[in-house]
């Protein structure tokens, strides 16, 4: 694993520094402790920057120049994102696009389909939303029960997703619906579905840190062109699993870097003259678990533009990053609680937002499923 830059590296750094700290100026916008949508005029800010650092050629860094990425390696983009995270930008704000259908568009998709959805979803033209989870289908995917046929020259598509992240602001819908008689994951397909329609009904759900990032979308005979399929029909596990793990390497590579800075400004903050013995133990452990997810995320890097599969490796580094990140926004709570550090409110609001990082791309208890059996052999 290369751990030193190089010149090269530090040039390219730069000029990615230069642009987003221009960018961000220009459309006035500053971090905030917003880790999803935040409110209206953030979104506004957030959208307005994507287009910008899009138009001066800087989203999609690794993704083919003829779609209208940068064609640079996997360790450009994750010095482009180290850059935007040491902004505060935690995410890019077309993140399902960009973090799982693009990739998934890249490896699956047509030519016609890379040619119509990769540009518009760089450019932050057409966001994206992923309508994989149902009431009953979260971890058990596999049993989800919104189902599409076949109707003349479409596809109509009746039932309901839930926490729909960008549900409410999605041009398409990446869904995964139950298209063929066989049981389970063997009649499943994606199906890339225009979210403007009469058939989709869309209701954002409030969460206990006060944002409405995610919504419930009900299908009721909408539509979908025939072409609308991503992969084989009845293939879509195929193309869901891989979108998936992408969804736990990279496309959380922002969020873990955020990670690196918040534990940075806690051991800045924290008055370690008044801390007991217990504190700075805990401290000196958020400060490893930081720094070795920093060299996970580094060797999952160069595993990426090597061409070879990140795996488990993704899973594991995703169970690590937020359990590390929970705990390291518990303790920053603890501690401002005690007056021992600065910040109570913004610790306590990204406390909250951390509980959710257990539960997302697939929870926890599911990634621990996954290392047992094809890590470490053990049986299902
Ligand atoms: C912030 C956020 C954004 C999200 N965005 C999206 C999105 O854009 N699109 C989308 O489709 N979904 C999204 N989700 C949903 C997410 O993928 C699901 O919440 C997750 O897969 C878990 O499903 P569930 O909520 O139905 O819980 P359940 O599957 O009902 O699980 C409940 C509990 O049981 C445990 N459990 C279940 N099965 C097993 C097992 N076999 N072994 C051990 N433990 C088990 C789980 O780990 C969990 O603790 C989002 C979730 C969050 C929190």
């Amino acid at each position: 694993m290369t751990e030193v830059y190089t010149i090269e590296d530090q040039r390219f750094r730069l000029a990615a520094r230069i642009a987003l700290e221009e960018s961000a100026l220009e459309v006035g916008w500053t971090a905030s402790t917003a880790l999803g949508n935040g409110d209206e005029v953030e979104r506004e800010r957030r959208r307005m920057l994507d287009r910008l650092l899009f138009a001066k050629g800087w989203m999609g860094l690794a993704w083919p120049v003829q779609y209208g990425g940068g064609g640079r390696s996997q360790r450009e983009y994750a010095i482009l994102a180290e850059e935007a995270s040491r902004l505060g930008l935690s995410t890019w704000y077309n993140r399902i696009a960009l973090g799982i259908v693009g990739p998934a568009l890249l490896m699956f998709g047509s030519e016609a389909q890379k040619e119509r959805f990769l540009r518009p979803a760089l450019a932050c033209d057409e966001i994206w939303c992923q309508g994989f989870s149902e009431p009953n289908a979260g971890s058990d995917l596999a049993s989800l029960r919104t189902r599409a046929v076949v109707d003349g020259h479409e596809w109509r598509i009746s039932g309901q997703k839930i926490w729909t992240t960008l549900g409410n602001e999605a041009d398409y819908c990446f869904l995964l619906a139950r298209t063929g008689s066989q049981p389970r994951h063997r009649g499943l397909t994606v199906l890339l579905v225009p979210m403007h329609q009469t058939g989709i009904e869309v209701r954002t759900i409030k969460q206990m840190n006060g944002e409405e990032e995610f919504c419930e979308v009900w299908f009721d005979e909408a539509r979908a062109p025939r072409d609308a399929v991503l992969g084989e029909i009845d293939g879509g596990w195929t193309v869901t699993m891989s979108a998936l793990t992408y969804e736990r390497s990279l496309y959380l590579l922002q969020r873990q870097l955020r990670l690196r800075r918040l534990t940075d400004e806690l051991i800045e903050g924290v008055d370690w003259l008044n801390a007991d013995d217990a504190v700075k133990d805990a401290l000196i452990d958020a400060d490893i678990a930081s720094t070795s997810l920093g060299l996970c995320m580094r060797d999952q890097i160069e595993r990426l533009d090597r061409g070879e599969p990140v795996g488990v490796y993704g899973n594991a580094s995703k169970v690590y990053w937020s359990e590390s990140y929970q705990k390291l926004t518990r303790l920053a709570v603890d501690l401002a609680m005690a007056g021992l550090a600065p910040g109570r409110e913004a610790w306590v609001k990204e406390h909250y937002s951390s509980l959710a990082t257990s539960i997302y791309a697939g929870t926890n208890e599911i990634q621990r499923n996954i290392i047992s059996e094809q890590a470490l052999g053990m049986p299902r």
